[in-house]
């Protein structure tokens, strides 16, 4: 399972600005498709719709064909699974920070979910800044670090269906290259929804539907886009 349907969704923050002005696209189950387009389009406003965060004031949002006006926001949390553009790490352990969410996991399936997302050296250390005992030192993590930590979180909960948020942007280009890898990893065989700020990053997914001031402007593969210039 996993499809997930936007049918002209509409949706304004302050009904004198619209934000989405009638948006249509469809992830077939276990496919990947990118949002691109300039910042303010609107492509962050629609993973919050897709996790009620807010609702949409026109259209619908399904999953698997069901209106997700009738599901709790507990429920699409368990069924999506977020890589966010900055992690925060709680204050505890790496391995308590990748089980987070996804108390019944064992310490193998953890120390499994680490070393996949390569980071298993780190798994019962402590984050810098946080309640380190006295005279230890934290471990200081970089970004791409931190950003391994959600992605083993992903793939230890292995939900359905996945939201990546300009997962990569904030990184340099060699610890892009490697995230993007681990990503391309978890997303395989999972519905996954890329919002990204350049075509370069989602070469891979099967449709891009590029997306300004609230409607899909343009729509195909990497290729489509690059031909139409
Ligand atoms: P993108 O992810 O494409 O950069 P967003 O969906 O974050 O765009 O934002 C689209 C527009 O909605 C922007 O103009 C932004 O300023 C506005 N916006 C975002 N969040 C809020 C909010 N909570 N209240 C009011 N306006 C918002
Ligand atoms: P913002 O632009 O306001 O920082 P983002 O677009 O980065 O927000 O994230 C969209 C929303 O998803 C945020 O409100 C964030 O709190 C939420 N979020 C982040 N991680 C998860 C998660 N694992 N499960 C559900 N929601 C999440």
């Amino acid at each position: 399972g996993g499809r997930v349907e936007f049918r002209d969704v509409r949706f304004a923050y302050d009904p004198a600005r619209p934000i989405l002005r009638g948006v249509s696209f469809t992830v077939p189950a276990g496919q990947t498709v990118a949002i691109v387009g300039p910042s303010g389009a609107g492509k962050s406003t629609l993973s919050r719709l897709l996790f009620r965060f807010y609702e949409p004031q026109g259209g619908q949002i399904l999953i698997d064909g069901q209106d997700i006006a009738a599901v709790t926001q507990t429920s699409l949390r368990a069924a999506i699974g977020m890589v966010p553009q900055d992690t925060v790490l709680f204050n505890d352990t790496i391995g308590y920070n990748i089980r987070y969410g996804c108390w019944d996991a064992t310490d193998a399936a953890v120390r499994e979910a680490a070393s996949l997302a390569q980071i298993d050296r780190f798994v019962s250390a402590l984050p810098e800044g946080y309640d380190t005992p006295v005279g230890e030192r934290g471990l200081k993590l970089s970004g791409g670090e931190k950003q391994r930590v959600a992605i083993a979180r992903t793939i230890l909960k292995g939900p359905p269906i996945l939201v990546l948020d300009e997962a990569t942007s904030a990184l340099d280009s060699f610890t892009e290259r490697e995230i993007q890898d681990a990503l391309d990893k978890v997303s395989r065989g999972r519905t996954t929804l890329v919002i990204a700020h350049r075509l370069s990053t989602v070469v891979n997914a099967d449709e891009i539907l590029v997306l300004d001031k609230g409607v899909i402007v343009e729509r195909g593969t990497h290729q489509n886009l690059l031909d139409a210039g």
